[in-house]
């Protein structure tokens, strides 16, 4: 009986070991996904134009409007630009 515990134990603990790497694995693919090096890469923008957060070292993505290159800390905040380029870009 004790060994029946024990063992129902280990099955659980492997199971919960199994549902926790299921998002580690995704969140890895993902850094692979946007593992481009983009830390020394010329924008024209000092700061994010979405969230106004400073885009020196920081830079997740870029997007290239009017032939300027712009810096974001996020795909979302490229894609918040994306929207209306115009809106945040430099005159
Ligand atoms: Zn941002």
């Amino acid at each position: 009986m004790k060994s029946l515990i024990i063992l129902t134990a280990l099955l659980s603990i492997s199971l919960l070991s199994c549902a926790k790497e299921t998002p580690q694995v995704k969140h890895a693919s993902h850094m692979d996904s946007s593992g481009k090096n983009l830390e020394n890469i010329q924008v024209v923008n000092d700061e994010d134009p979405i969230c106004h957060m400073k885009t020196a070292g920081s830079i997740k993505d870029t997007a290239v409007y009017k032939n300027k290159t712009y810096g974001f800390c996020s795909v979302s905040c490229k894609g918040e630009f994306k929207k209306s380029p115009e809106r945040y870009a430099q005159k």
